[in-house]
């Protein structure tokens, strides 16, 4: 069809210029547009984006909160079983108070925590900035598949007054949703710390 086209063209322009038909009626090349790829990921910092297939274990996308009841997912499959179960007595206990405890992040790959470290270094200029907001994977407790971050407010502040007795401790003082089992036999939680640095 198209090298017809392109014939029946070739033929019109070249007896506009008064030159044989028979001459149009060599073959001429196509050129087939190559098949649209995918969107180019949005240029945001901090989006862990599809093309990082290698680093995405454990990511969720934006706005989207498991149930800890979800366990097909990787973002609690891979957490440290005790932890897993704490947190799901802790969300039938708030539940039967009627507050909704949901998962925001659980265990992530190293490769995803490195990720989120590097990114967070652009966005705050700095390694030892970033360190405040974000743990390399070296040391980061999510890595290990022992921390867990709930969302929503509401529900990181049942959980801190709460959760203690599920053994639930809040870490940093300026992350109100993370948590890890770290309380005592008798129920205590060690020292806030004041970020993820100090
Ligand atoms: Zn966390």
């Amino acid at each position: 069809m198209l090298a017809a086209i392109s014939s029946a063209l070739s033929a019109l322009m070249l007896t506009a210029c008064g030159q044989s038909p028979q001459v149009a009626l060599v073959q001429t090349s196509i050129v087939v547009p190559p098949a649209p790829g995918p969107p180019a990921p949005p240029a945001d910092s901090l989006t862990i984006g599809p093309a990082a297939v290698d680093t995405t274990g454990g990511w969720l996308a934006d706005g989207n909160m498991l149930s800890p009841f979800d366990v097909a997912n990787p973002v609690l499959s891979q957490l440290d079983p005790a932890l897993l179960t704490a947190v799901q007595e802790a969300a039938r206990a708030a539940e039967a108070q009627g507050v909704v405890l949901k998962v925001t992040s659980g265990w992530r790959s190293k490769g995803f925590q490195q990720r989120l470290f590097d990114d967070a270094v652009v966005a705050y200029g700095s390694v030892e900035k970033a360190a405040e907001f974000v743990a390399t994977p070296e040391v980061s407790k999510h890595v290990t598949g022992q921390a867990i971050d709930i969302g929503q407010a509401e529900a990181d502040r049942w959980l801190i007054a709460n959760g203690r007795q599920f053994g639930l401790c809040q870490i940093y003082a300026n992350e109100i949703w993370h948590f890890e089992l770290v309380a005592d036999a008798n129920g205590n939680c060690p020292p806030l710390r004041p970020n993820a640095a100090g």
